[in-house]
């Protein structure tokens, strides 16, 4: 029986930097939420263990080499256990579950999305992916399901934070904040030849490896911006993006009279995790607290787009629409797995992704089955953009 009291909820990607925070998050708060599902790609070990700890009904486990491994450690526990891709997007559709937090990585993320939204349930949004993917068809299918999409991104939260109260005012603007990552203040002979580890050193957030690249090309903030669209409901002229390193402003909202609301605090993540899973409702937490005296001098610049070309292109493919947004993303996915592999260079990624752009096929009103498709052709075009460069 289900406690009406309580959330239920599946964590899509339990085992990564936002699927633990959610779990601390769900372990401080026992009393309100119950943890439905859990799902990893690799990461067995961890897995079994959150299982352990909070003995969810099902657990799916990506790679299907370790169903077996799995499926001996939960069996004793009574705890369901499946593997593959198509397990994943059956299981967000189980009776029970209310929010579906898409805490994993990349494109994968879409099709459980949709499958979670079309079974009615409301979503916590991590994985930015599948809206910068499918936005237009995953607003829509929500729209007419009557699913919050709620946001986890930290800038997405804070502008998600600023509108309550607004009724039907319209936003003039939103300003995204960005810390500039690890190379902020760099120029392009600076970026010849960093390195993965340099580039794998956030100053502020600790977090998976293809965001932590994604934050230091830029990429990560022309995502949002993309990201922003979707949620919110804006054309590209209406959002900008203002690098401040100290990230304490998470964003900010201006309206039509020229009023600006910003949303503040220290820089973790399990707050917007909090605010998503909990909403409407905020719930008490002993995090540390922001001292304004600490910080005396929180500053903002204009982005380098010069030096980072992935923020010009992002609101390239905004601009032009269609699947441009998906040609973005599918390029941008190889180009940081071929740099993580040492197989290009830092300032190659935003060559590839352009050059992937200019070829893929536009669509200008894609399907899903288009998308799909276009992801495919763009990641082909891709890898093979990267050997002829490497020879
Ligand atoms: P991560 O790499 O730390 O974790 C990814 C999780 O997804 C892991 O549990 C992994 O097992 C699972 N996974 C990986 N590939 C998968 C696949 N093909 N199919 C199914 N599951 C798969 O990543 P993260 O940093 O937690 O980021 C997750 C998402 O949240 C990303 O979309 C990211 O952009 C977004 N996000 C993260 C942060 C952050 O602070 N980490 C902040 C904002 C948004
Ligand atoms: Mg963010």
């Amino acid at each position: 029986m289900k406690d009406p009291q309580k959330k239920y909820i599946a964590i899509l990607g339990s085992t990564g930097s936002i699927g633990t925070q959610a779990l601390e998050v769900i372990r401080n708060n026992k009393d309100r939420f119950v943890v439905e599902v859990l799902t990893a790609e690799n990461n067995a070990a961890l897995l079994i263990e959150q299982a352990v700890e909070f003995r969810p009904n099902v657990v799916v486990i990506g790679n299907e080499g370790l169903y077996s491994n799995v499926q001996h450690a939960l069996e004793p526990l009574d705890i369901k256990v499946y593997c593959g891709v198509k397990a994943l997007a059956s299981v967000v559709e189980m009776e029970d579950i209310d929010v579906v937090l898409t805490a994993l990585v990349g494109y994968a993320g879409l099709i459980p999305t949709i499958h979670a939204i079309k079974a009615g349930k409301h979503i916590a949004l991590a994985n930015k992916e599948t809206l910068v993917v499918a936005g237009d068809i995953v607003t829509a299918l929500a729209r007419q399901h009557r699913v919050a999409i709620l946001p986890v991104d930290s800038e997405h939260s804070a502008i998600f934070q600023c509108l309550p109260g607004e009724g039907m005012n319209e936003i003039e603007k939103i300003i995204l904040t960005a810390s500039g990552g690890p190379f902020r203040g760099m120029k392009r002979a600076d970026l010849e030849h960093v390195t993965k580890k340099q580039a794998l050193k956030h100053p502020n957030w600790s977090m998976g490896a293809k965001i932590t690249i994604d934050s230091a090309s830029l990429m990560n903030k022309g995502l949002e911006v993309i990201e922003a669209k979707w949620l919110f409901g804006l054309e590209a002229d209406q959002i900008d993006v203002v690098v401040h390193p100290q990230s304490i402003i998470h964003s900010m909202v201006q309206f039509q009279d020229g009023s600006i609301k910003a949303q503040m605090g220290l820089p973790d993540m399990k707050l917007p995790i909090q605010y998503a899973l909990a909403f409407p409702e905020r719930l008490k937490s002993d995090y540390p607290r922001f001292d304004f005296t600490q910080y005396p001098a929180l500053t903002f610049d204009k982005p380098d787009t010069e030096t980072f070309h992935n923020l010009s292109l992002a609101y390239d493919a905004l601009r032009k629409g269609g699947n441009m947004a998906c040609i973005l993303n599918a390029a941008n996915e190889i180009a940081v797995e071929k740099f993580l592999q040492d197989e290009i260079a830092f300032l190659e990624m935003p060559d590839l992704i352009a050059e992937c752009m200019a070829k893929v096929p536009y669509i200008v009103v894609p399907t899903l089955d288009d998308y799909i498709q276009t992801d495919t052709q763009t990641r082909a075009l891709a890898r093979a953009y990267t050997q002829v460069k490497v020879k």
